[in-house]
């Protein structure tokens, strides 16, 4: 599971500037989630190979009076779901009433709290920051947000401290790209283990329901894991002779001390179910349309490289009339995700549950099937004379060779000269190209560009 960064502190401090910076590094796709969780904002962020959610908690008001009028209780849960705090402070403004307030917070929360003095770029960060001492949180972290300065110094500090908590945090395997022996190494591991399904979609899609009838059909055996509120639970089960666990982000199951406090729906753990599937099962809402909220899950997945499978569920009961405006909505807003299935489901009378499964088998199929050197740079070649890459400064680009880079997502590294260079719109045909030679279906492929032979 991924580690969750928590940016807290009162309004102006810098927090949305730090986020910026952080998940810029990564088409990071921020998940804005109105009305759910107020301001909160979830991004993915890699730095120094190491990958980690950061969540902009927003929401605590200086204006406010009292500790608990201060922290939104939506707040409070992002520090809940937090294994690290960066409580900002601002430096040029000294320290503030609202600051010892939610520092009080803190330290009864015992959470891991970083104080973070933004802002020293032209003071003298030193003197200015020694008033923060006082928030009784230990050492004070001096940056400039906007310009990064010590930036990297906190992350490599607080996320040390981490990985010995997360031995697993470095990026995920499969979307760094690796030898091809490496590779062949992490197809066998692939293949020798349950696919981990996670179902997710904002809250009443159907996730619940659908889980229950998914395990309702099945013989099936749960198991309790220890772990905070904030984790998924896994369920192994059995389908049509494969193992499975199903990863129930919908409290399907729930642990034995979860608090009714937890809200259901919780992005954190959303977000950690995604980058912990092979497969990854989202669930969109027939009556609702696609919301902006349902694009940013998809943003997310899409940047995960997970095979994804979508079930459009509530298709019940609906007039053809109806269906067929869902439809064309669908295409519209979803067409720029050509390489997934998409179903008419409902969860409710198990219609159209057996296929979805077919495609979660077929995604994953598609996403460890073995791809080998002569396999790749035959499809390469091929690609190349149907379509010879364009001049670049009047030379032309040479696709040399290609290996498998890794798997779940399928990696593909070409090598070359001048590849780096290729258009965008050369690239996307090579995607294209790979994509039906290796006949994959529910997975996305990454072509790595490798500089020479
Ligand atoms: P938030 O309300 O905590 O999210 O704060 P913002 O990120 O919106 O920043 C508030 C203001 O502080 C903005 O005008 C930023 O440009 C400014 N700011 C943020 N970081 C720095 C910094 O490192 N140095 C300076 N001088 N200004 C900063
Ligand atoms: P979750 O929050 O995503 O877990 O959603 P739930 O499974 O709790 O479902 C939310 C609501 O939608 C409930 O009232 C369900 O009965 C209803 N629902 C779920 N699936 C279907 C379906 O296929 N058709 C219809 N008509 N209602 C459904």
């Amino acid at each position: 599971m991924l580690p969750v960064i928590a940016l807290v502190g009162r309004p102006n401090v810098g927090k949305s500037t730090l986020f910026n910076r952080l998940t810029k590094t990564r088409d990071a796709l921020v998940a804005d989630f109105p009305g759910l969780t107020r301001d909160r904002k979830y991004g993915q962020a890699t730095v120094d190979s190491m990958a980690f959610i950061v969540v902009d908690t927003g929401g605590i008001s200086g204006d406010e009076e009292g500790i608990d009028a201060a922290m939104a209780e939506q707040s409070l849960l992002a520090i809940d779901e937090a294994d690290v705090v960066f409580f900002l402070v601002d430096a040029r403004a000294g320290m503030t009433p609202a600051d010892q307030g939610i520092a009080e917070y803190l330290r009864r929360s015992e959470k891991k709290v970083y104080v973070v003095a933004n802002k020293v770029d032209g003071i003298d960060g030193d003197s200015e920051s020694a008033d923060f001492y006082a928030l009784g949180l230990g050492q004070v972290h001096q940056i400039a947000a906007a310009h990064g300065r010590g930036v990297s110094q906190l992350l490599s500090e607080s996320l040390g401290e981490l990985t010995e908590q997360f031995p697993d945090m470095t990026v995920s395997e499969a979307i760094k790209p690796v030898s091809e022996e490496d590779a062949d190494a992490q197809l066998e591991r692939l293949q020798g283990l349950p696919i981990k399904l996670a179902i997710v979609g904002k809250p009443n899609v159907g996730k619940s329901t659908l889980t229950n009838r998914i395990l309702g059909e099945e013989r099936v055996v749960v198991y309790d894991l220890p772990g905070t509120t904030r984790d998924s639970v896994f369920i192994p089960m059995q389908r049509d002779e494969r193992e499975y666990i199903l990863i129930d982000t919908a409290g399907v199951r729930k642990r034995k001390k979860v608090t009714d406090a937890i809200e259901k729906f919780s992005i954190v753990k959303t977000l950690q179910a995604i980058e912990e599937a092979n497969v990854v099962l989202m669930i969109i809402d027939a009556r609702e349309g696609i919301s902006d909220q349902d694009l940013s899950l998809l943003g997310f997945v899409l940047n995960s490289g997970r095979s994804l499978v979508l079930a459009v569920n509530k298709w019940d009961g609906l007039d053809k009339d109806v269906k067929e405006d869902i439809k064309r909505e669908l295409d519209r807003r979803l067409g720029f995700i050509d390489f997934a299935r998409l179903h008419f489901i409902s969860a409710l009378h198990g219609t159209g549950v057996g296929h979805l499964f077919e495609s979660v088998q077929e995604a994953y199929a598609s996403a460890t099937q073995r791809i080998n050197t002569s396999m790749l740079t035959r499809i390469m070649e091929m690609a190349q004379e149907d379509h010879q890459p364009p001049l670049v400064r009047g030379r032309r680009v040479k696709m040399k060779y290609a290996h498998a880079g890794g798997y779940n997502p399928p990696v593909i590294v070409i090598h070359g000269n001048q590849v780096q260079d290729l258009s965008d719109s050369y690239k996307r045909y090579l995607m294209n190209y790979f994509r039906k030679a290796l006949k994959t279906m529910g997975t996305p492929i990454k072509i790595e560009f490798r500089e020479g032979a």
